[in-house]
C-alpha cells in the first residue's frame, strides 16, 4: 500500500480524514464503507469536484465542497448532495416547550439543547446552566453527554430581537456538527421568527426543510 505520510502523527490525521478518488463506475468500497458507517468522514474526489461525506449516528451528509474541476480526470461522479437525519425529525412538541421556556426568560435571552438517545431512539430537551444572560447575550455550555446520547440541536433565543446568527454565534458554532436555531421576536404579535442552519465540516449549511415533524415550512 502507498504510504501517504512518513510521520506517524501526520499519518493518523490523514487516516481520520481520508480522501478517495471515485472510480469511473461511481462506486467504491472505501467510500461505501464511510457512507454506511456510524461515525466517520472523508473526501470523495470525482470528475465533478470534491464531496465531503460526513456520517454521525444521527446524520448523513454528502455536500460538494468545490465546483467541478476544469481539468479532465478519469474519475466517476461524486453523486448528488444530500442531508438526512438518521434520527428522524425532532418532535414539534419539543419546539413548543422550548418556546414557552424562552418566553418565560424574557426579557433575557435563553438556551436549550435537543438531545437524541441512540439506543432508545428518543429525543429530550436539556436546559443548560446559564453563565450569563441579558436581553442581548446568553452564555452557556454544551452538556456532557452519555455514550448513547447525541447533541442534535443547539437553540438559543434572541429574546425580542431578530432571529439571525451573529458573529459570536458563528464563532461558537465553527467546530460543531449540529443543527443550530435562533428564535427571535419572542413575545411579539408577529413572532416568533426562526433562523436555522446545519453546522458541519466548518460550514454553515441551509436546512432543506424544517427539522421538526409536522412542519412543512423551512424553519
Ligand atoms: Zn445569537
Amino acid at each position: 500500500m502507498t504510504v501517504l505520510a512518513d510521520d506517524p502523527t501526520a499519518a493518523a490525521i490523514l487516516a481520520a480524514a481520508s480522501c478517495y478518488p471515485v472510480p469511473p463506475v461511481g462506486r467504491s468500497p472505501a467510500i461505501d464503507a464511510v457512507r454506511a458507517s456510524r461515525t466517520s468522514q472523508c473526501l470523495a474526489v470525482g470528475r465533478d469536484g470534491v464531496m465531503l461525506i460526513v456520517r454521525r449516528p444521527w446524520l448523513e451528509l454528502d455536500i460538494p465542497v468545490t465546483p467541478p474541476f476544469p481539468a479532465y480526470l478519469p474519475y466517476g461522479s461524486v453523486g448528488e448532495r444530500r442531508a438526512e437525519l438518521r434520527c428522524g425529525l425532532m418532535p414539534r412538541e419539543l419546539l413548543g416547550r422550548i418556546l414557552d421556556h424562552f418566553r418565560a426568560a424574557l426579557p433575557n435571552e435563553a438556551a436549550a439543547f435537543v438531545l437524541w438517545n441512540e439506543n432508545e431512539r428518543s429525543f429530550s430537551i436539556h436546559y443548560p446552566q446559564i453563565d450569563d444572560a441579558t436581553p442581548s447575550r446568553v452564555t452557556y455550555r454544551s452538556p456532557i453527554l452519555a455514550p448513547d446520547q447525541h447533541l442534535i440541536c443547539d437553540i438559543h433565543s434572541h429574546a425580542h430581537g431578530a432571529a439571525f446568527f451573529s458573529a459570536t454565534d458563528d464563532a461558537d458554532d465553527a467546530h460543531s456538527t449540529k443543527i443550530a436555531l435562533v428564535l427571535g421576536r419572542l413575545g411579539q404579535p408577529e413572532g416568533p421568527a426562526i433562523a436555522s442552519r446545519l453546522c458541519a465540516g466548518g460550514m454553515f449549511l441551509p436546512l432543506p426543510r424544517s427539522p421538526f415533524s409536522g412542519d412543512d415550512d423551512a424553519a
